[in-house]
């Protein structure tokens, strides 16, 4: 295992650009669903770049168990960011979990060595590791799901995804409602329109709370950094020269 990795805890909130209600960010994702809105929210690799980016600088001078609480606005996002350098212990058994022993690269689940509790893990996602070089592996975090291109599956409980049948208030048919279903639905029977009541709607959308999760930093990071700038910069000189050499024939 590499000798120098250091970890960090992240919790990090903020709110949805769409509704303004509080949005919880418990995992590396390019995009997530606001559970109030219903609606995917970006996260562009340059706000995770500020994000962790900031976070890994001064965790090289934190100790161990220390952290500090920031707020990072950009973008039209004002995103807090809580941090800790820490020892990780099991939730279950609360014994201390050596994150050492999962190896970089790991994609799915690790045991506590102590109870056997499972958590996930995976490797740092690439557009991740295009801005922050050292984010190397995943503890403890939500994962996000792909589907079609740029859409971001809900990855939403599923405790919810039973349909509720709930009564017009107009003409009292009973309506079938998923979290799929707009906060206004057109009522089959009588054609009204029916503004979901919120006690229902947090029933599909069930708040989620901001968790704890853990990022593996590997290597050294301004040398990382520098060969990455170093890198784009050939790659941005090589088109240029490619360009020229279509242009001159
Ligand atoms: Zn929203
Ligand atoms: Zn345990
Ligand atoms: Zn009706």
């Amino acid at each position: 295992m590499t000798a120098d990795a250091r970890y960090l805890a992240f919790k990090i909130k903020t709110s949805c650009p769409h509704c303004g209600n509080p949005l919880v960010v418990n995992g590396p994702m390019k995009s997530t669903l606001c559970t109030s809105c219903n609606t995917p929210v970006r996260l562009r690799p340059a706000m995770w770049s500020s994000m962790l980016g900031d976070a890994e600088r001064s965790a090289l001078k934190l100790s161990m168990g220390e952290g500090y609480a920031s707020q990072i606005m950009t973008r039209g996002f004002t995103i807090s960011v809580e941090c800790v350098k820490a020892n990780f212990v099991c939730t279950d058994c609360e014994q201390e979990w050596d994150l050492d022993a999962v190896a970089t690269g790991t994609d799915g689940t690790f045991k506590c060595p102590h109870c056997g509790h499972e958590s996930d893990t995976y490797p740092a996602p690439g557009w991740l590791t295009a801005v922050i070089p050292t984010a190397s592996q995943v503890f403890f975090a939500e994962r996000s799901v792909a589907s079609k291109e740029g859409q971001i599956a809900a990855d939403l409980n599923d405790a919810s995804s039973k349909p509720i049948v709930f009564s017009c208030p107009q003409c009292a048919g009973s309506l079938k409602l998923t979290k799929e279903s707009g906060r206004t639905v057109s009522c089959s029977f009588c054609d009204a329109d029916v503004y979901l009541p919120d006690g229902l709607w947090a029933k599909l959308h069930p708040v989620k709370k901001a968790e704890h999760w853990c990022m593996r930093f590997a290597g050294d990071y301004h040398a990382l950094k520098s060969a990455l700038k170093a890198r784009k910069r050939r790659e941005k000189e090589q088109k240029k020269a490619e360009k020229k050499a279509r242009n001159e024939q």
